[in-house]
């Protein structure tokens, strides 16, 4: 039977754009080149060097899906979500401060910044400025709408007052998405998304946490005493804030779950190269069969979490529902990297247990894929009301 051409072309999730695949490979080259060597170093230091970030400014991931009008390359979704993982192959510390900056910071505020806002801070993020993103608390961190930050307003603007817990980026950010309560009895609907700059008075940030994994990322403490923030810096509406951190949050979680496949890449990457190496019995590791099948049966489940990470950010791109995807895939990909950075050790004897081999970071690093924006229980309960309620 002959074949018939095919009416419409629908290439394969993982076929990339001309385009795609240039931008995927040049931020993979960046990182084997420009960080792979400080891995090390920045994970002791729990610091990304300011020279490392001016480069990935440099580079053009720091201002993907801005407009190229403010500055930006006015790229996908998509383009995020393969830095992410480019940049996570080598180190995920890297990966999730271009994460936060693109899929949280940069998303709130190309889709819910007024144009003055915009104007005045999508350039600074496009070229120097590093965002965080400020909704977790002591007291609410899976119940992230319990939180006790209030806005209060004053001479015509707002002072702010509360404490957040956990920043991602905290100790570089210069602009932060920070979320408090303007209407406490109103409940979640008072809450209210501000765009607060590091200088505002009000507003320090506080202890950083001395991490399992991801070490060099910063995480710390924000302390807003009577923080002043302008009327304008309003992101969105007053009340409206629950919104645009649930629809932030489940962008974002795309984004946790490429720099999950990054990371797993990373350590598959290494695992495959140490088990060509290493011999023992008179022959390399990975001829013996128990050996290659674990590296198979790891390359299997990172593929089909691939595809779950590119279906959900390519879905997000193409307008469609993506909230039970972005779930899936993020639950499913810090599984999958937990599996394969632990199947990494376990290959690399007792060189995978040591600093002095690449693998034991990754496993640490892979930990956090389960907790943070939205621990595993939490996507566990969006994909059941999905699955069984509608
Ligand atoms: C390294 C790091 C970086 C972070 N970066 C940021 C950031 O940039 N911005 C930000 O706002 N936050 C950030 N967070 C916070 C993160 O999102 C929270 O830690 C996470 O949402 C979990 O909240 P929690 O720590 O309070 O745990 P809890 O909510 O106390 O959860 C503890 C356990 O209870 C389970 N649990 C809770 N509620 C339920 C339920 N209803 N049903 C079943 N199980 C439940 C959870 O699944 C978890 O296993 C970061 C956290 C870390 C560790």
């Amino acid at each position: 039977m002959s074949k018939q051409p095919m009416e419409t072309s629908r290439p394969a999730l993982t076929v990339l754009s001309e385009d795609e695949r240039l931008f995927r490979d040049s931020v993979y080259e960046f990182a084997d080149r420009e960080i792979r060597p400080l891995v090390r170093e920045m994970d002791e230091h729990a610091r990304i060097p300011p020279a490392l970030i001016d480069k990935l400014f440099g580079l053009g991931v720091m201002a993907i899906e801005i407009p190229e009008v403010h500055g930006g390359a006015g790229a996908t979704f998509f383009h995020c979500v393969l830095a992410v993982e480019a940049l996570s192959r080598v180190d995920p510390a890297v990966g999730v401060l271009v994460d936060v900056h693109n899929t949280l910071v940069i998303n709130a505020l190309t889709r819910w910044g007024s144009s003055e806002i915009q104007q005045r801070y999508l350039p600074r993020l496009a070229s120097q400025a590093i965002g965080a993103y400020a909704l977790s608390e002591a007291g609410a961190g899976s119940d992230a709408f319990a939180m006790t930050t209030r806005a209060v307003e004053r001479d015509g603007g707002w002072a702010l007052t509360g404490r957040k817990l956990w920043i991602t980026n905290a100790s570089e950010a210069d602009v932060f998405i920070l979320f408090a309560n303007a209407n406490p009895e109103a409940g979640y609907r008072g809450i209210t998304a501000f765009l607060v700059e590091r200088g505002f008075a009000g507003l320090s940030v506080g202890k950083k946490e001395d991490k399992l994994g991801i070490r060099a990322s910063s995480t710390c403490e924000l302390v807003l005493e009577e923080c002043r923030v302008p009327r304008e810096n309003v992101i969105g509406e007053v009340g409206k804030g629950y919104r645009t951190a649930i629809e932030t949050l489940n962008e974002g979680r795309i984004g946790i779950g490429a720099q999950m496949i990054g990371l797993a890449q990373g350590a598959l990457d290494h695992t495959i190269k140490y088990t060509q190496e290493r011999r023992q019995f008179g022959k390399s590791l990975a001829e013996f069969q128990a050996v290659r099948h674990q590296i198979a049966r790891a390359a299997t489940e990172l593929q089909a979490a691939r595809l779950m990470v590119y279906e959900a950010a390519r879905l997000r791109d193409a307008g469609c529902p993506f909230l039970t995807e972005a779930a899936m895939c993020k639950i499913f990909s810090s599984e999958v990297a937990e599996r394969v950075t632990s199947l990494a050790v376990n290959l690399f004897g007792g060189n995978g247990f040591v600093k002095d081999y690449p693998v034991e970071k990754l496993f640490r690093d892979a930990k956090i894929g389960q907790i943070y924006e939205g621990t595993s229980n939490l996507q566990l309960e969006t994909i059941a009301r999905q699955v069984l309620e509608n």
